[in-house]
């Protein structure tokens, strides 16, 4: 079942790295971490709009790297909500250099049952020109020590940063999806205006992928996951009015990109299916949900069918399969 969540945006103020895709040192000039008066607001403002048992997400930053004593306070003015079971839990987003044991049971202290951890690559190369100031290790020494604490661990993971290539992010996943995460984000790199990553883009020495090349990769790394049995709950950020109006300068910003990039990976499963065969038609049978996965968009991976096997006609039926899954009904296909 999918779960409401109520975000709750904490700046990484005082953040001591420089990712160069980031731009929270501009934003935590602008924005302050919210009172814990103001996280019971939202909190009951997420209440009344959300369905039953929402959980509480505590987003935007380092988490674990604000200064401890807000992070109790904060965490302090939720937990009350997973006692009283009004809501289900708390997750919190961090980066995999600020985990250890102390931290983790001062978060499962407070009721925290989920940790998302910002790998964004498992290639140290592509974390170094990425500002990063982790490691791959320090990946895998987190995301162990998460499980080991019995938390829900989900990973988010970039492609197309600095020093990437399409064959580093389709490692990056699976790297990522040999440490067993409960779930995983998939982000392609959109370029912010006031950035590191902006200049350089201005410069000429950087060059995001496009929109097209972006649901093509992740589509790579959406399968890595999927044949691992690890939902992808996320791809490419949430659209906002601000990134619509100018923030997002380049890159794969496109409020569809999940849509394009689950809909590619239909078309390669609906074409592996189809290899050596010779048919008159070809009815696949995919979830009833993802009917229009399967189909495309404005029809295009029909369209793409038809290119690649002129005369025959497609059909798609609803099936009994789990999403993400393409099965083709032999039964109503013919044989030249
Ligand atoms: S992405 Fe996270 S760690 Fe990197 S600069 Fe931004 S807030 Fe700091």
């Amino acid at each position: 079942m999918k779960r409401s969540i109520i975000p709750i945006f904490v700046p990484h103020l005082g953040c001591p790295h420089e990712c160069v895709f980031c731009n929270q040192r501009k934003i935590a000039g602008t924005q302050r971490a919210p009172s814990p008066g103001e996280v019971r607001a939202l909190i009951e403002e997420g209440l009344c709009a959300s369905g039953k048992s929402p959980e509480i997400a505590f987003y935007g930053g380092s988490f674990t790297a604000v200064d401890r004593s807000l992070q109790e306070a904060l965490l302090d003015a939720a937990h009350p909500y997973v006692r009283s079971g009004r809501v289900s839990s708390i997750r919190v987003s961090t980066r995999p250099d600020c985990i250890d044991g102390d931290i983790l049971a001062i978060l499962k202290g407070y009721g925290v049952a989920t940790i998302e951890l910002g790998a964004q690559s498992t290639d140290d190369d592509v974390l170094k020109r990425s500002g990063r100031g982790h490691t791959a290790r320090d990946i895998a020494d987190a995301a162990n020590q998460v499980k080991d604490a019995g938390l829900l661990l989900i990973l988010q993971l970039m492609c197309g940063l600095p020093g990437d290539t399409r064959e580093k992010d389709v490692n990056s996943a699976k790297e990522a999806a040999a440490l067993k995460p409960d779930g995983a984000r998939i982000y392609p790199v959109v370029v912010l205006r006031d950035t590191a990553l902006y200049e350089r883009y201005r410069d000429g020495s950087y060059v995001p992928l496009g929109i097209e090349e972006a649901a093509s990769v992740a589509s790579d790394m959406l399968e890595v996951f999927e044949d691992a049995g690890i939902p992808v709950i996320r791809i490419g950020l949430n659209p906002t009015e601000e990134l619509s109006n100018g923030a997002a300068a380049a890159g794969a910003y496109h409020p569809a990109l999940g849509e394009m990039t689950r809909s590619r990976l239909y078309f390669k499963r609906a074409l592996g299916l189809l290899s050596g065969a010779s048919l008159l038609e070809a009815v696949f049978g995919v979830n009833p949900s993802c009917i229009s996965l399967m189909v495309g968009q404005k029809r295009e991976n029909i369209m793409k069918l038809q290119e690649l096997f002129p005369g025959v006609r497609f059909k798609i039926k609803p099936a009994e399969v789990p999403p993400g899954r393409v099965i083709l009904l032999e039964n109503e296909s013919k044989t030249r």
